[in-house]
């Protein structure tokens, strides 16, 4: 090491924080977490998709993770109040519009050897990666909440309190892993609301909820469910947590929550009651943990990494948690810096431009990601055609596989925004009732 304490100093010690340390350690670069919880500790965002596999195979974790026990996840179902008069217009539907799913073991994937991914409670899930990062050879510190990074010298300085004191500690870079903290954003004034999405979400924990209850197919009983609400642009998941827990949430957009003008807790019952069966079967199961919101959640940064720093996961972007995608942007997004900060390392040079690889294929992957979610909120009818479809299902399945980091834009996204475009231009279009409000500019401005 030369003239700093460490080479990378890490501010977050989430997936995204963990495993960032992890491929440093493992490069033998030296490494410290500033994390400012004691672990574990509760978070929202647990169901995986597959695209975390090759990740926590990569930083020697994926064993850990099968031997916690976490339920195992084979696919995701959708369900919807919809109407059986809506038109196919030459899409096949198996169950029409009130149902499709899909399972992970359809279509191969690079690096994954198995058909399935995990739902996972977080305070187990991350706790373990912290571990993890920390028997690779990373310095972790819990309980610190870094203050700020001060980069008037040569090095940047982490700034954190100890007792009544501030402690300085010097790396030849840092990388923002805060969440949405967003530590760096804030303190570089980089952060910028989403223009379009401003979401809310509700959601807690029941115990003994019966996960068929809206399910066509009964076996699919441990999927993740995402359930259509007949309010606009509103949705709840439904995630397995351990056999008999289930994590449930209703996300919608905050203007529909504050029009409300009710409690969370109301809010939250009005919205799953709009669904007779589903408000039924939540009320026959024990709720354990108490109502959680989580609000203004859409954001982008306008850079992402700079002289000195870098920001992954939710501290570079987060819009909407629709396709389980969050702590796969993290891991991947880490994955991916990693390869640009050891590089870096070895030229001895952490300028922006050392960090341009990362900040391509990150564009790339939010850009995707982006595009799907405004479509899915645009015209959800048609994510639904298209899950069904022979003709696109398994071009949609690579997206929700999380293979969205290298290539051009996935063939079934473009058909969808040609299909929606066709659907917005003409009133008179089958579809064009069945538009949701929300209406993201194609090319929105990533970072
Ligand atoms: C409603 C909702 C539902 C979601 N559902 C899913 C889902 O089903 N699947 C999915 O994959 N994702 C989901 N997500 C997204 C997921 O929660 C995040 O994408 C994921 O947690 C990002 O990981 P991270 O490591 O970037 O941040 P985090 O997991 O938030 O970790 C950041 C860490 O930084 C620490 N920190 C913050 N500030 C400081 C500081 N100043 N000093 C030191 N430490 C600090 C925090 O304590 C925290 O532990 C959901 C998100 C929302 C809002």
């Amino acid at each position: 090491m030369s003239d700093a304490d460490f080479d990378v100093a890490v501010i977050g010690g989430g997936p995204a924080g963990s495993t960032v340390a992890s491929y440093l350690a493992q490069a033998g670069l030296s490494c410290a977490v500033f994390e400012s919880s004691l672990f574990p500790r509760e978070h929202v965002g647990e169901s995986l998709i597959p695209a975390t596999t090759p990740v926590l195979s990569d930083i020697g974790a994926l064993a850990k993770v099968e031997a916690a026990g976490f339920p195992k996840k084979y696919g995701a179902a959708w369900t919807s109040a919809a109407e059986s008069a809506i038109p196919t217009l030459g899409f096949e539907l198996s169950h029409g519009f009130r149902a499709a799913e899909i399972e992970f073991n359809e279509r191969d994937q690079a690096g994954v050897n198995q058909d399935y991914t995990y739902h996972v409670d977080r305070g187990q899930f991350d706790l373990l990666l912290l571990q993890h990062a920390e028997s690779l050879g990373a310095k972790v510190y819990e309980g610190v909440r870094v203050r700020r990074v001060d980069f008037s010298g040569p090095r940047p300085k982490v700034v954190f309190p100890m007792g009544s004191k501030e402690v300085e500690v010097t790396a030849r870079m840092v990388v923002d892993a805060s969440g949405r903290g967003t530590f760096l954003g804030r303190q570089l004034k980089l952060k910028v609301a989403d223009p379009v999405f401003n979401q809310y979400a509700v959601h807690t924990w029941f115990d003994g909820l019966d996960r068929t209850a809206l399910a066509v197919n009964k076996e699919q009983a441990d999927f993740i469910f995402i359930h259509f609400l007949p309010i606009t642009d509103t949705w709840v998941w439904q995630i397995p947590i351990t056999d008999t827990v289930t994590s449930v949430g209703v996300v919608t957009q905050k203007k529909h929550f504050s029009a409300a003008g009710t409690d969370r807790e109301a809010f939250f019952w009005e919205c799953v009651d709009s669904r007779p069966e589903l408000g039924a079967a939540l009320r026959a199961s024990k709720q354990v943990r108490p109502f959680k919101p989580e609000g203004d959640y859409s954001y982008a940064m306008r850079e992402i990494c700079g002289d000195g720093w870098l920001m992954i996961g939710d501290a570079a972007r987060f819009v909407d948690p629709i396709f389980s995608s969050g702590v796969s942007v993290a891991m991947n997004g880490a994955r991916i810096a990693s390869y640009d900060i050891i590089a870096a390392a070895e030229k001895g040079d952490f300028g922006k431009a050392s960090f341009a690889a990362y900040e391509g294929r990150l564009r790339n992957a939010v850009r995707n990601w982006y595009e799907f979610i405004s479509i899915y909120y645009r015209l959800n009818i048609l994510f639904t055609a298209f899950v069904a479809d022979p003709r696109y299902r398994l071009d949609v399945l690579k997206m929700l596989q999380g293979d969205v980091y290298d290539g051009g834009e996935p063939t079934a996204l473009t058909k969808m925004r040609e299909i929606t475009r066709q659907v917005e231009e003409n009133p008179d279009h089958l579809w064009h009732k069945y538009l949701g409000t929300l209406r993201a500019p194609s090319a929105a401005p990533m970072f």
